[in-house]
């Protein structure tokens, strides 16, 4: 039986409370909780390699982050820093910012302000209607703090295309649509060259969305790992173009513990997906 590479899915790491928000404290006990259980967090890399048929690590486990949110840097970042962890964000590339590096927490300094999700994504709209880097400056990263974040270890950094569009709703000519995320992706790929020195083979689907075009398109443009938001678990013969992940919810070590156990062992995650597959 294949040995299965749950892949986590988180978005915020935060005090201000939502659906897909988990609290500093939360995010916490789970990293703790990985680090004292002896759970390794792979690379992008070394999960490719397992997609591709490289032998899987025992208790391995890949974290990864959704659209570059600067509570990811306050908050998260120095929890991983903390249990020498690793994680994956996908970037909305075109919405990451410019300036200093601000304070995370830990520093003994007060820390930024972080808006709710709602307020977040709010922002973004607003920055890419306005081009107006001024009001998105408080939700996202910027590029300093991905690249301390890189530096740090805690972080890479991949594609979550650069505008967060789901041009399946905004157009609705089959050939204009493939274009208009054929750029999308273009121009991802290109700021993560230009500001990190590297390609992505790793992109991210914006609200989950993808259909067979997405894909073509997307493999076209030199994207092979596709993650998606079908809950399930990764394993050696995984599709690389259909990534399933698991959603962290915002609960104790207690429920992160029940999770992993049950999705990191080969026949209860086979037994449980097999259930829900059914349902
Ligand atoms: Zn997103």
């Amino acid at each position: 039986m294949q040995r299965p590479i749950p892949v986590l899915m988180y978005h915020h790491v935060s005090p201000k409370p939502g659906l897909v928000t988990v609290s500093p404290e939360n995010f916490r006990a789970h990293m703790a909780w990985l680090a004292e259980h002896g759970w390794r967090s792979l690379t992008a890399a070394e999960f490719a390699a397992c997609l591709a048929g490289a032998p899987v690590p025992k208790r391995a486990v890949l974290i990864t982050f959704d659209d570059g949110y600067l509570d990811n840097w306050v908050y998260a970042h120095p929890v991983l820093a903390e249990f020498g962890l690793h994680a994956v964000l996908f970037l909305i590339t075109g919405w990451i910012g410019e300036g200093e590096v601000r304070a995370h927490a830990g520093q003994g300094q007060p820390v930024p302000d972080v808006p709710d999700h709602k307020g977040a994504m709010a922002a973004g709209r607003a920055w890419q209607d306005a081009a107006d880097p001024v009001p998105l400056d408080g939700a996202f990263l910027r590029w300093s703090e991905v690249h301390a974040m890189r530096d740090a270890g805690t972080f890479e950094f991949h594609s979550h295309t650069h505008s967060h569009t789901r041009w399946d709703k905004t157009i609705a000519d089959q050939d204009a649509r493939d274009r208009a995320l054929s750029d999308d992706l273009a121009a991802s790929r290109a700021t993560l060259a230009a500001r990190l020195g590297n390609g992505s083979a790793h992109l991210c689907w914006p609200q989950g969305y993808y259909d067979a075009a997405y894909q073509r398109v997307a493999q076209a443009a030199g994207f092979r790992h596709l993650y998606t938001t079908e809950a399930g678990v990764a394993r050696g013969d995984t599709d690389p173009a259909r990534i399933p992940r698991i959603v962290v919810k915002d609960k104790p070590a207690g429920w992160f513990a029940s999770r992993l156990r049950l999705y990191g062992n080969p026949l209860t995650a086979a037994l449980y997906l097999g259930l829900k597959g059914r349902k």
